[in-house]
């Protein structure tokens, strides 16, 4: 038996949770509840509202208010700033609390969350990193084309009232990178966090309330997709969407945002590659590539490097390395500092990820280990034992598709053409590693690969660094500079100075 996390859920005080409208703690309209379903222990966790229309509409009216009449778009820059510094205070105050509502959402491991990118210092990070941009969007100023003595210039201004909606898998770090730049343009935000990862974006939530930010700029409406985030989606005073999640849904959204010409970012998944060639460090690269698809969420991340590209000669260590680390995961009470790994968010996903691991074979790939459902003691929760296939051609569904659980597809090659060609066919361009010790190489392929972040050597989340994706991957960009100019519009001033201009 998976021990309890029960015992951790009282002792970090979460019970029937609330969500966020004008600064206030409230419930659904209509009553309705949703019963976390913890992903380890089967056990209940607690229940939070579920928004309907009316609930999400009274939230995007005090967004809309709070953007047209409060005091956050038009406060002094400096101070905005302020309270995003005191958000980060309090979030790294509190990291280690966040983490572990979190494990009660997703049941990510706590030994993993003490990996910078999962830690409530990447979320403390990202709001300090952000917070220093309110005072530094600045517009330019344009030689006048027809001549004469005018000025031309432009200022930045927020977009308004933004509907954001994140999946489950990493809810506070998602959460950040969405909300801080946000918050640093000046403008308000009506957050739909995942119904599989609420209490943790509910705790934050708290906290960024007590950092002083003022009622109706922050708010979250909890509950599914449907019907929570499709009405957020729908809303029309909402100014931009921005939706990290599946590329299914991100197209919805895409779609929803056509009406009312509303702006819109999307993060979506991948199919990443990792190409390892035989001149590289390829103990590194496949304790990397396995680790990114076995360690932690168990590959439910959406810049996975599930697609090995292996050169021919690297392959027997590369397998032999893959398999060492799948032997180090440890399922079980994500609060056990000896566990590795999270189970699968959900029955539905746990069914998904066996139904691709069967094509696979369908299709013709070799199955080298794992890839079959835990039993046991481990038969409470969605654990799927890690899986690596060989003989896989690019043509496969599990090449092609995005499987979002601990399976690496090895695809070997030849020569680097070959490599390029197979690392491009894909519909994603989220990220792409390179292993090589040849520089050359690294640049022409880092140039060539068609992905929002290519890692060579190596792989991370910066937070002030742009991330996003190519293709189906995405549009727009979270971290940084670009972050922040996606919640702006930019509007061109004209300024006579004679009267002869007039
Ligand atoms: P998902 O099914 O697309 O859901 C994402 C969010 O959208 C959830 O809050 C979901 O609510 C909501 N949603 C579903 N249908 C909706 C609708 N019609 N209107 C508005 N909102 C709707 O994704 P997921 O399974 O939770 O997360 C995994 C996916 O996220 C993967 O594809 C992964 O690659 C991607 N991801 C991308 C990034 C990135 O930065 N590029 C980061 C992390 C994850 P429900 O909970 O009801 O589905
Ligand atoms: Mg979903």
């Amino acid at each position: 038996m998976v021990t309890s996390i029960t015992p951790y859920r009282d002792e970090l005080g979460v019970s029937d949770g609330r969500m966020l409208i004008g600064g206030q703690w409230s419930a659904a309209a209509s009553g309705a509840t949703w019963t976390h379903v913890h992903p380890a222990t089967g056990e209940q966790v607690a229940a939070f509202p579920v928004a309907g229309p009316a609930d999400v509409d009274r939230a995007v009216r005090a967004a809309r208010r709070a953007f047209d009449e409060g005091p956050w778009p038009r406060m002094r820059a400096g101070e905005r700033g302020k309270i995003l510094r005191a958000i980060a205070d309090l979030a790294r105050a509190h990291g280690e609390e966040l983490v572990k509502v979190q494990a009660l959402d997703n049941s990510v491991p706590l030994s993993f969350a003490e990996i910078y990118v999962t830690s409530g210092e990447f979320v403390a990070d990202v709001f300090e990193h952000h917070a220093g941009w309110t005072d530094k969007l600045a517009g330019e100023t344009l030689p006048p084309f027809q001549g004469g003595d005018h000025l031309v210039f432009t200022l930045r201004e927020p977009v308004g009232v933004v509907g954001a909606v994140i999946p489950w898998n990493a809810p506070l770090m998602l959460l950040a990178q969405k909300v801080a730049p946000a918050l640093a343009a000046g403008c308000t935000i009506v957050l739909k966090p995942s119904e599989y990862a609420t209490f943790a974006v509910l705790r934050l939530a708290g906290l960024m309330m007590e950092a002083g930010l003022p009622e109706g700029v922050f708010n979250v409406v909890t509950g599914p997709g449907d019907p929570t985030g499709d009405a957020l989606v729908n809303h029309p005073m909402v100014d931009k969407l921005s939706f990290t999640g599946s590329r299914a849904v991100g197209e919805k959204i895409m779609a929803a945002a056509a009406h009312g010409c509303k702006r819109v970012s999307l993060e979506l998944g991948g199919k990443s590659p990792a190409v390892v060639f035989a001149d590289a460090d390829v103990g590194t690269a496949a304790a990397t590539t396995m680790g990114t698809v076995t360690l932690g969420l168990s590959g439910q991340v959406c810049v996975a490097q599930t697609r090995a590209l292996v050169h021919r000669e690297a392959l027997e260590e590369f397998l032999a390395t893959s398999q060492m680390i799948a032997s180090m995961v440890s399922y079980g009470n994500p609060f056990d500092p000896e566990v590795t790994s999270a189970p699968l968010i959900n029955p539905r996903q746990l069914d998904r990820v066996l139904g691709l691991i069967t094509r696979g074979q369908e299709e013709g790939a070799t199955l080298v280990f794992g890839g079959t459902r835990e039993e046991g003691d481990l038969a409470t929760g969605n654990f799927v034992a890690p899986a690596l296939f060989t003989d896989v051609s690019n043509e496969m569904a599990i090449a092609r598709e995005e499987i979002f659980g601990p399976v690496l597809s090895v695809i070997s090659f030849d020569d680097e053409d070959e490599a390029l060609r197979v690392a491009n066919d894909t519909q994603y361009g989220l990220g792409a590693t390179v292993w090589t010790s040849d520089i050359r190489r690294a640049m022409r392929m880092t140039k060539a690969i068609r992905a929002g972040t290519i890692g060579i050597n190596g792989y991370q989340v910066e937070p002030n660094s742009p991330f996003g994706g190519f293709r189906s991957s995405g549009m727009g960009r979270e971290g940084g500079r670009a972050a922040v100019e996606g919640y702006t519009e930019l509007k061109t001033v004209l300024l006579p100075l004679t009267d002869e201009m007039m």
